[in-house]
């Protein structure tokens, strides 16, 4: 089915989301603080909603597809443990999230990068997680569909290993290497970079 285009912010990293069937990917918004954490120490709060959740596309590193730019992505790690937050170096949009390692076929897209006429083909939203980190003012944000997140993360894992296409490139390299060291954010720069 259809391809959908994404790009940073100033245009310089473009690429495109491939191959988007029904069971490609789903649409959540998670209100975490370490998402909100991400984006407010790369200077780019502003690309969560206006309860501080970030939109995301939930599908496998084979749906991703980076056409040019592939020299700004970059990597930031909360801690030691944290997601591998991938980013674009010259505007410092945040880009993607995967796992640190592997073994789970896993990638999501940060939805701003993708023009609002053009993401008809992501579905629609299935879940809000998190929602205790939601911020500013109008009551609490609903919670829902976090079991059948995961339950989705795992279908689409097996079906990439099932398939064949299970291969985490643009993030990492045949031996399993991410394809950047990340860089980690010290406690100060995290503790200054958390919302209230
Ligand atoms: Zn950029
Ligand atoms: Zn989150």
């Amino acid at each position: 089915m259809g391809d959908v285009a994404f790009s940073c912010s100033c245009g310089a990293v473009k690429g495109h989301l491939v191959d988007l069937g029904r069971k490609a990917g789903s649409r959540i918004t998670c209100y975490c603080k370490d998402c909100q954490t991400a984006a407010r120490a790369l200077g780019r709060g502003e690309v969560l909603n206006e309860r501080g959740g970030a939109e995301l596309y939930q599908t496998t590193p084979a749906h991703i597809r980076i056409d040019q730019g592939e020299a700004h992505l970059a990597c930031l790690r909360l801690s030691p443990k944290g997601l591998m937050r991938w980013y674009a170096d010259c505007c410092n949009a945040p880009l993607f999230n995967t796992l640190a390692h592997t073994k789970l076929c896993f990638a999501g897209v940060l939805v701003h990068t993708v023009a609002p006429e053009a993401r008809a083909p992501l579905g629609p939203l299935t879940a809000q997680t998190f929602t205790e980190g939601a911020t500013g003012a109008g009551g609490p944000v609903r919670k829902y569909g976090f079991a059948k997140t995961g339950l989705n993360i795992m279908r689409r894992h097996l079906r990439a290993k099932l398939s064949g296409s299970a291969s985490m490139a643009p993030f990492f390299d045949k031996d399993g290497q991410p394809v950047r060291e990340a860089r980690i954010l010290t406690r100060e720069e995290r503790t200054a970079a958390r919302p209230e």
